[in-house]
């Protein structure tokens, strides 16, 4: 029994590694449990584009302008026909979409993992688990030599195990949903010609093709053929690739040499709840489906971004009522989880729409309804992660729950000021003498900082970029108050 370990996490992807660093760096004990021996091979990616919320997280980790020099930006995301998202316009210092393979988030996050000192076990593959009033039980086998079965104790455990999750599945919870596109073939590829645009998309006929740049010579291409619709292990050669490419796009663009080829379904599901008792599910484990729009990593490094600091504050004894605060990672998460299942499905479902007339009109709709500013900065709020925002309770400030952007404080940016992990006050004037005394006896939880453009006299930030809460009093004895009841309600009583 190893019972050294206040969270266990199951799986090393992205997920799991970004939860495990922001754990380890707020002094939490978590062990990182993975079934595959080695890190990720270099040679094959699934996801490829990390969005403008994802980078903005990673700034608050001071891990952003790492992973921005291992790629290519974009500044629009072709969709279908000529219709376009661009990115130009939003309010975020990412205006833009970075290619990278899925490989550099997770060695970035690996590293940063363990050096605050989270644990990396690999080639352990969980088997099972159970809970009692006190802790969870995960039971683990190591994969390589049949070694005989060992559990890990810890209070909490997380489920970041990917689409077949066996966390998941020892909790007992369904993963409703059904298939979305059968027969998708991914290809990385170089060609002799390469396109000139950077996103490249093409839809001619019963033929798809969508083409990325890595930015080192190779490109990500996703080819669908409705004439040639088989099951996930059937076959796959270039000619097949280069037959869907010309039809697509009426050139093969040089096809030249693949490192990788898959033939796989995309399915749509999303398990009921993220939370069971003293379990949690996050990433894919917790909602899966299509790559269209390429939200699926970002969706799950930000459930991740939403949990590490709530299950941190409950096992340090820094929340007034922890599980209410544990709870509300379900309560945020989910239906965000639920609102990218419907546009990732909502953009596949138009991108392969048969009828030729149907086809016509989406792209005359589409684009003219694009052209409409407020349809447009709905739709890219959505694929990029900036226009999230989470309930409030009733009552609370219109912007509690509300993202805050990367504002300018009197001394740096907001961003590089949540790195330390814990929340931020930001007020538009100095401290009256009752703030002052708040931040002197919460400066393990909380940072001062003042911006004379705030939106409001006092907002505060949750460490994941959220506003907690606002307020517009103008007496500062009264706001002084107000803003002692609202640290002790987010951060415990001191
Ligand atoms: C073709 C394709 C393209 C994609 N493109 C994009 C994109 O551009 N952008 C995007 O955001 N998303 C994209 N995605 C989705 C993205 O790859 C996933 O959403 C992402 O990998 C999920 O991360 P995760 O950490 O939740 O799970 P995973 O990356 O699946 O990691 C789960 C980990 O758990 C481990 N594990 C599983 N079971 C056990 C066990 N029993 N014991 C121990 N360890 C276990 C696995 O080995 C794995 O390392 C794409 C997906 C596909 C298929």
């Amino acid at each position: 029994m190893h019972r050294d370990q206040d969270v266990v996490i199951v799986g090393a992807g992205p997920t799991g590694l970004l939860l495990a660093g922001d754990l380890a760096e707020r002094g939490i004990a978590c062990t990182v449990l993975e079934r595959r021996a080695e890190p990720p091979d270099t040679t094959t990616t699934r996801a490829f584009a990390v969005h403008a919320r994802t980078l903005e997280q990673l700034d608050a980790r001071g891990l952003a302008d790492r992973l921005l020099a291992t790629g290519t930006t974009v500044d629009a995301l072709r969709l279908y026909g000529k219709v376009a998202l661009s990115f130009a316009q939003l309010p975020s210092r990412f205006p833009f979409l970075l290619v990278t393979p899925q490989f550099n988030v997770e060695r970035v996050l690996e590293e940063r993992a363990v050096a605050a000192g989270a644990r990396v076990l690999r080639g352990v593959c969980v088997a099972g688990l159970s809970q009692d009033a006190e802790g969870v039980s995960v039971r683990v086998r190591p994969e390589a030599q049949a070694a005989p079965e060992s559990v890990f104790r810890a209070e909490y455990a997380v489920g970041t195990d990917g689409v077949h999750s066996t966390v998941r599945e020892a909790l007992g919870l369904p993963y409703p949903g059904r298939p979305v596109v059968r027969s998708l073939v991914l290809a990385d590829v170089r060609f002799a010609k390469p396109p000139q645009d950077v996103l490249t998309v093409g839809a001619v006929g019963d033929a798809f093709a969508f083409v990325a740049p890595f930015g080192d010579g190779w490109y990500r291409t996703f080819c669908w053929n409705r004439d040639r619709q088989l099951p996930p292990g059937a076959p796959l050669e270039l000619a097949e690739i280069r037959e869907v490419l010309e039809r697509a796009f009426g050139t093969d663009f040089g096809l030249a040499e693949a490192r990788w080829l898959s033939r796989f379904q995309s399915d749509e599901r999303q398990v009921p709840e993220y939370r069971v008792g003293r379990v949690f599910l996050a990433g894919d484990a917790a909602h899966c489906h299509t790559p269209a729009g390429g939200q699926g990593m970002n969706t799950g490094l930000q459930d991740a971004a939403n949990l590490g600091w709530k299950l941190a504050a409950a096992l340090r004894g820094r929340a007034a009522d922890p599980e209410r605060l544990l709870d509300s990672y379900n309560a945020e998460r989910h239906p965000v989880g639920r609102q990218v299942l419907r546009s990732s499905g909502a953009l596949v479902r138009l991108a392969l729409v048969k009828p030729l007339a149907v086809r016509a009109a989406r792209d005359v709709l589409s684009a003219a309804a694009l052209r409409v500013r407020p349809i447009a900065n709905r739709a890219i709020g959505t694929v990029s992660g900036i226009g999230i925002e989470y309930g409030r309770a009733h009552g609370a400030h219109p912007a509690a729950g509300t993202r805050v952007g990367d504002v300018q404080l009197a001394d740096g940016r907001l961003y590089e000021r949540l790195r330390d992990g814990r929340f931020v006050l930001i007020s538009r004037s100095a401290p009256s003498g009752g703030e002052a005394r708040l931040v002197e006896d919460r400066k393990a939880d909380v940072a001062f900082a003042v911006c004379a453009d705030a939106a409001h006299a006092l907002t505060l930030v949750r460490p994941d970029g959220y506003v907690a809460w606002a307020c517009d009093e103008t007496d500062p004895v009264s706001r002084a108050a107000q803003a002692g009841e609202a640290l002790t309600e987010w951060c415990g009583i001191v």
